[in-house]
């Protein structure tokens, strides 16, 4: 099947012409209505965050109530701002939509169904660029928005196509004199970024009244900085000069900055625009999955994780102060079964319906009236790799995408099609590799520990180019986020700038700590539970026959770096020359 090619012109073109699984573009998960960790062992899809409707509804309002300060606030602006909504699908500690509110009299907020982002392929080797997931997942993330938006005396107005050509035009009509915005760091968000304030340079906004006429002005566009849970501005160092190891980073924020308090809410954001909503053709509607494109096949198994601002609070509740699990979270977050190994925040950190600087207000509140430790730490340790990815993705630009990564490293790598497409469909004969990526393929989610094993066996053990791997990440995860895929992947191939240059993992070594009774593997690969338990990751001639062998087997070396490309000759890579 040929893919469209991405427009792009900062990366180089390449096609690949794959047989696309069938489920890769239209799965999504059926809801269990009650659930727990251990119903999802036994077999049940289960629902994160897994509140009744009832208790999700409170939770979010209870939230919603303590950022809320009527007092704190004040607003002094004139005229209408607009506020473009990309990946920061929240109310709660938007700085761009509470600057939008303060400098004017009426807010206009907008969502973009970019098709660029809704329907493109990735950049080297054409995967959608979107799986039905994480389509599926958005969908609800506006949803919701458009909800809390509306109880806050607003709403979303949603247009189908490019920013750059939608903004321009609803400025022009609701004589919007700024529209607010996050920034992003990434190559292709960048780019947007800067047709949309070139589309704003043909508007004319008319200021003051007919009275006292004044000189025509453009619309302009603000950004913000709000991904992450340090400022950028609050850095000790200039982006430029971001340290290449992550310990000095985190070491230099730890103790040169702190966290900035979350943003506080008005009481009420109104009014949108008086007139002129009916005149572009009114608030528009939330797109159905179907209306993208994408039909619908369920899987019955693994996390269905619920998209929405509410969802993450509920979700954040959930796991600290419901089950009480962030006082284990360092001992537990390297499972690979079940809900609560790991606090699942990072679908809605990847869409911004979840703020990391909520988290950590969340997390000193719970050290307060709980207990503080490790495992309190570690959320926020965790947070602060997220941050160094996003701030390496500013330094580094489009290295992080190459080929050589960050370090620019020349090395040899394999695209062969087949062993690729084993890896994608987990038919490796491995079953570990196997589980998680069926596991991918059916939730959009992996755990970090499966992440970085899949990442070292298709790198390592198969040779494959890592960012076929990366990219066929960016397709299917639901917390899919350009600088932490791409940081993580460069890491793994060892491109990254990281100290520790072969990350190998090996499988028996893994299996044996992480899944030591197979019941990860049984889970996902059914015709493995009736094995004994110290057998089901290593089945033997009973499972599908291993594609490679390992690198490394028990500590010795494989003699044999040709298995891949003497079994597997065609290649189906095709480099497109421009
Ligand atoms: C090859 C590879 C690709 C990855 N791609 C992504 C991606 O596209 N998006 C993404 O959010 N994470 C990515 N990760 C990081 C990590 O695997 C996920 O953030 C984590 O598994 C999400 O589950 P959780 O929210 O339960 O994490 P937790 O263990 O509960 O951690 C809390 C939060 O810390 C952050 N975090 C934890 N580990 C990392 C890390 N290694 N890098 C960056 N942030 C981290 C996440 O925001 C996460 O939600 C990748 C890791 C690997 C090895």
């Amino acid at each position: 099947m040929l893919h469209y090619i991405s427009s792009s012109p900062l990366r180089p073109r390449f096609l690949l012409l794959p047989s696309p699984p069938s489920n890769l573009r239209f799965l999504t998960m059926s809801a269990s209505p009650s659930s727990s960790s251990s119903r999802s062992v036994r077999g049940a899809a289960v629902s994160v965050p897994s509140l009744g409707a009832d208790e999700a509804c409170a939770v979010a309002d209870e939230a919603f109530r303590r950022y809320t300060s009527p007092s704190l606030l004040r607003r002094g602006g004139v005229g209408v701002a607009v506020v473009w909504f990309r990946n920061d699908l929240r109310v709660i500690d938007n700085e761009a939509l509470l600057r939008a509110w303060a400098a004017s009299e009426a807010v206009l907020p907008v969502y973009c169904v970019d098709p660029r982002v809704f329907a493109g392929s990735t950049h080297y080797f054409g995967f959608p660029k979107k799986g039905a997931l994480r389509a599926q997942f958005l969908i609800e993330c506006l949803g919701d928005l458009k909800q809390s938006l509306r109880k806050k005396g607003l709403d979303l107005l949603v247009r189908h196509g490019k920013p750059e050509e939608i903004l321009p035009s609803i400025a022009k009509a609701v004589s919007a004199h700024t529209i607010y915005a996050h920034k992003e760091t990434c190559s292709e968000e960048l780019l947007v970024e800067r047709l949309v304030s070139k589309g704003l340079e043909q508007v004319q906004i008319a200021q003051g009244g007919a009275s006292v006429p004044k000189r025509p002005l453009n619309p302009r566009l603000q950004l913000i900085w709000g991904a992450t849970m340090y400022h950028i501005d609050d850095l000790p160092f200039p982006v430029s000069s971001l340290p290449d190891v992550y310990t000095q980073f985190r070491k230099a924020v730890e103790s040169k900055c702190s966290v900035r308090n979350c943003a506080k809410l008005p009481t009420s954001l109104g009014p949108p625009p008086s007139s002129s909503i009916d005149e572009i053709g009114g608030w528009g509607t939330v797109p159905t999955l179907e209306s993208l494109g994408p039909s619908v096949t369920k899987s019955e198994k693994g996390m269905h994780f619920i998209g929405g601002e509410s969802a993450a609070l509920g979700r954040v509740h959930e796991y600290f102060w419901k089950k009480d699990q962030l006082k284990d979270y360092k001992v537990t977050r390297n499972g690979m079964l079940g809900p609560d190994y790991s606090t699942k925040f990072s679908p809605w950190l990847a869409s911004g319906s979840l703020s990391p600087r909520y988290i950590c207000e969340e997390v000193k509140r719970y050290e307060k009236q709980r207990v503080a430790n490790d495992s309190t730490y570690w959320v926020l340790f965790e947070l602060i790799w997220r941050d160094y990815f996003r701030f390496l993705s500013a330094k580094y630009g489009n290295a992080i995408f190459h080929l050589g990564g960050p370090r620019k490293v020349v090395s040899k790598w394999s695209q062969d099609q087949a062993l690729f497409e084993s890896w994608r469909d987990g038919r490796t004969g491995y079953p570990l590799i196997d589980a998680n990526m069926r596991e991918l393929s059916a939730t959009g989610y992996m755990s970090n520990r499966g992440r970085q094993i899949v990442c070292s066996f298709l790198v390592r053990d198969m040779g494959v180019d890592w960012r076929m791997g990366a990219e066929w990440f960016e397709t299917c995860l639901l917390d899919y986020d350009p600088a932490s895929n791409y940081g993580n992947w460069t890491y793994g191939a060892g491109v990254g700038n990281d100290p520790r240059e072969d990350r190998y993992f090996s499988i028996p070594k893994q299996a044996k700590s992480y899944d030591p009774e197979g019941e990860y593997v049984a889970y996902w690969l059914p015709e493995l539970r009736s094995l004994a338990k110290e057998r089901r990751n290593f089945p033997g001639a009973s499972y599908i026959r291993q594609v490679v062998p390992l690198k490394f087997d028990g500590g010795n070396q494989r003699k044999d770096q040709q298995f891949n490309r003497q079994r597997r000759p065609n290649n189906v890579y095709i480099r497109q020359v421009k």
